[in-house]
C-alpha cells in the first residue's frame, strides 16, 4: 500500500447534524475527552443556540478562539485522525450547513432520546440524503426519560424513511439505563455510577451475552428484557448490510447519553471502523476524482473573516481532495487563474491552532487568505487546473437595501460588504443607475440581516442603514436577447438589479408576479440558479 492510501485509510472527516440543543456541543466534546485532544470536559465553553442564534453568534464572536475551533476540530483516535465540521443549528444559517456538508464524508445524526426527529434534524437530513452521505444515528440523553428505542425506530423509517439498524442497543429501565449490548458482537458493557459529572471517561465493565458474571450484575429481570429485545430486533429488523449503509439507505444507530459519558467511546470506535475514508469527489466535468490522485487538489468551503480581531486576518478553510498538501507550496487557483501560494496553513486542535506542515486527502486545514478566495474555489496542482462541481447556491428570500449611516465611513462599509459576500454570508445585488451609496444584500434566513449589521458594525466600524424590500422571491434572468431584459424592468413592481458578476436578477413580491412577467415577455426565462450569461 502506498503511503497516500496509508494516510486516506485513517481520514475520518465527517459532520454532525441536530436541531439545536441535542447535544451537538456536548457530544463533540466529549469525542475529544476521548481523543485526548482535551483532559477535562467542560473546558470548551458550551456555546448556546437554544434561543436566539445571533446573541450565540455575538458570545462567539467574543471567544473568537472558541469559534474557531468549533467550525472544524481534529483530533486523533487509536490511529485516526478525525476532522469533525460543525455546522450552525439554527435554520437561518442552513446555506452555511449546506456548504459544509459538501466537504464531509459523512454524518452523525444527532437525536434527543425525548424529543426524537425535530424540524432541523429533518432537513439537514435530506440534504446529506441528496448527497447519498452514509449517516450514523447517534440517540442523546439516555441518562433521563425519553421515548422507548423502538419507537424511535420507527420515527427516523416514518419520518426519514431510513431503516435503522441498532449497533448497540439500550439494556435497562428508561432514564435509569445500565449499558449496551453490541449486536454486531454480542458483548456488553456495563457502565458504572460516575461521580464526575461527565468530566472524566466513564469506566465500564464489558463481557458476553452468557457470561455469568454480567448476568449477575444485570440482574433476572433486566437480562430477561434484554434477551427478548434482541430476539425481536433479529426477527422484526434488518440484516445489517454495509452497502446499504454506504449509499445512505440504512442509518446505523447507536444510544448514549454525550453528558454523562454513557456509551460514547464504543459509538465513536464503532463510527470510525464503520464510516467511510476520504471519498472521490466529482468535477464540473463529470468525471470523478480519486483520493488517491499523487496531485494535490483542494476546494474551499467556508471562510472567516476576522477570526483573530487583533490581526483582522481572513481564513479559507479547504477540504483536501487528492495528493498531499506540503507547507509553503503554490497552488494553481482556477477562478483567478493564478498560483498562490498557501500561505499560514493551519490546523485546529481543540483550542489551538497549529501549523500544518503535511496534510492529506479529507483533512481540512485553514490558510490566510488575501481576499481572492470565494466558497467553492478549487485549488490544484498546475498539472492538473481542475474546478469541482459546483456549490449549491440558494435564491436569497429576503432581501433589504443598505447604506452607511455616515458617509465618512464609506470605504469600510464596502470593504465589509464584499467580505461578507465572498465568505458566503450575503448576496450583494447592485441597481442600475445607483452609485456604490447603496446595495441590496438578499439572504435566506433574517438572523443573517442581524449579523450583517452586526459585523459591519464590530469588524468595520460602519453603522448601518437598513431598509427591509417587499420581495421575497429573485430570479436570476436569461434572455438569448439582451435587450428583452431592460423591458421588464419595473414590470410589476419588481425590481431588475445585477449580481456580483453583474448577471441580471429579477425581484418580485411571489411566484405569482414571475409568471405574470414571462406571459407578457416572450423570450425571457427566470432561472433558480446563475447561469453564465
Ligand atoms: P447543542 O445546541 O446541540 O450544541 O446542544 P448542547 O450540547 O449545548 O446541549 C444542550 C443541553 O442539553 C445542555 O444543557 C446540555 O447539558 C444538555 N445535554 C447534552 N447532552 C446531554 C445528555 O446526554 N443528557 C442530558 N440529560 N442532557 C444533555
Amino acid at each position: 500500500m502506498t503511503e497516500l492510501m496509508d494516510k486516506i485509510k485513517k481520514r475520518r472527516t465527517f459532520a454532525i447534524i441536530s436541531h439545536p440543543d441535542a447535544g451537538k456541543t456536548t457530544l463533540t466534546e466529549k469525542l475529544l475527552l476521548y481523543g485526548g485532544a482535551i483532559h477535562l470536559a467542560g473546558s470548551v465553553k458550551a456555546r448556546k443556540s437554544n434561543k436566539h442564534a445571533v446573541s450565540d453568534w455575538m458570545e462567539i464572536e467574543k471567544q473568537r478562539g472558541i469559534s474557531v475551533t468549533s467550525s472544524v476540530l481534529q483530533f486523533d483516535y487509536d490511529g485516526f485522525r478525525v476532522n469533525i465540521l460543525d455546522t450552525p443549528g439554527h435554520q437561518d444559517f442552513s446555506e452555511d450547513t449546506y456548504r459544509t456538508l459538501m466537504a464531509a464524508d459523512s454524518a452523525v445524526m444527532l437525536i434527543d432520546a425525548a424529543k426524537g426527529v425535530e424540524p432541523q434534524t429533518k432537513k439537514l437530513f435530506w440534504v446529506c440524503h441528496r448527497r447519498r452521505l452514509p449517516i450514523f444515528t447517534f440517540i442523546n440523553k439516555l441518562d433521563r426519560y425519553g421515548r422507548n428505542p423502538f419507537d424511535l425506530m420507527d420515527e427516523l423509517e416514518k419520518v426519514l424513511n431510513i431503516r435503522a439498524y441498532p449497533i448497540n442497543w439500550p439494556i435497562g429501565i428508561d432514564g435509569h439505563y445500565k449499558g449496551v449490548y453490541n449486536r454486531l458482537e454480542n458483548t456488553i458493557e456495563l457502565f458504572e455510577d460516575d461521580t464526575s459529572h461527565g468530566a472524566n471517561k466513564l469506566k465500564s465493565t464489558t463481557g458476553s451475552l452468557d457470561d455469568p458474571k454480567i448476568k449477575e450484575m444485570l440482574g433476572d429481570e433486566l437480562y430477561e428484557n434484554l434477551c427478548n429485545d434482541i430476539e425481536l430486533l433479529d426477527m422484526a429488523g434488518d440484516e445489517f448490510d454495509m452497502e446499504k449503509v454506504n449509499t445512505g439507505e440504512l442509518t446505523p444507530m447507536f444510544f448514549g447519553s454525550a453528558m454523562t459519558n454513557f456509551g460514547v467511546q464504543s459509538f465513536l470506535e464503532k463510527f470510525l471502523e464503520m464510516s467511510p475514508m476520504p471519498q472521490p469527489r466529482m468535477l464540473q466535468d463529470g468525471t470523478i476524482l480519486s483520493p488517491e490522485n499523487e496531485k494535490f487538489s483542494a476546494f474551499v468551503f467556508k471562510i472567516q473573516a476576522n477570526m483573530n480581531p487583533a490581526h483582522r486576518d481572513r481564513i479559507s478553510f479547504m477540504r483536501i481532495c487528492s495528493g498531499v498538501f506540503d507547507k509553503g507550496m503554490s497552488v494553481y487557483h482556477k477562478q483567478s487563474g493564478k498560483m498562490v501560494k498557501l500561505a499560514q496553513p493551519q490546523q485546529f486542535l481543540a483550542q489551538e491552532r497549529t501549523i500544518v506542515e503535511k496534510a492529506y486527502p479529507g483533512d481540512i486545514i485553514g490558510v490566510f487568505d488575501p481576499g481572492i478566495f470565494g466558497i467553492g474555489d478549487s485549488l490544484s496542482d498546475s498539472s492538473l487546473k481542475l474546478q469541482f462541481e459546483d456549490f449549491p447556491v440558494f435564491p436569497p428570500e429576503i432581501f433589504a437595501r443598505v447604506q452607511p449611516k455616515d458617509s465618512l465611513k464609506r470605504k469600510q462599509f464596502e470593504k465589509g460588504i464584499i467580505q461578507l459576500s465572498q465568505e458566503g454570508a450575503i448576496q450583494v445585488f447592485r441597481q442600475e443607475g445607483v452609485g456604490l451609496e447603496s446595495y441590496i444584500v438578499g439572504v435566506v434566513g433574517v438572523l443573517q440581516l442581524e449579523v450583517l449589521e452586526y459585523r459591519l458594525l464590530n469588524e468595520y466600524s460602519s453603522k448601518l442603514l437598513m431598509n427591509q424590500l417587499p420581495y421575497s422571491v429573485a430570479r436570476w434572468v436569461y434572455a438569448e436577447d439582451k435587450k428583452l431584459i431592460e423591458n421588464i424592468k419595473g414590470l410589476d413592481n419588481g425590481m431588475l438589479v445585477y449580481d456580483k458578476k453583474d448577471r441580471p436578477v429579477i425581484l418580485v413580491n411571489n411566484e405569482w408576479s414571475l409568471n405574470w412577467i414571462l406571459e407578457r415577455n416572450p423570450g425571457i426565462q427566470f432561472l433558480t440558479v446563475p447561469a453564465d450569461v
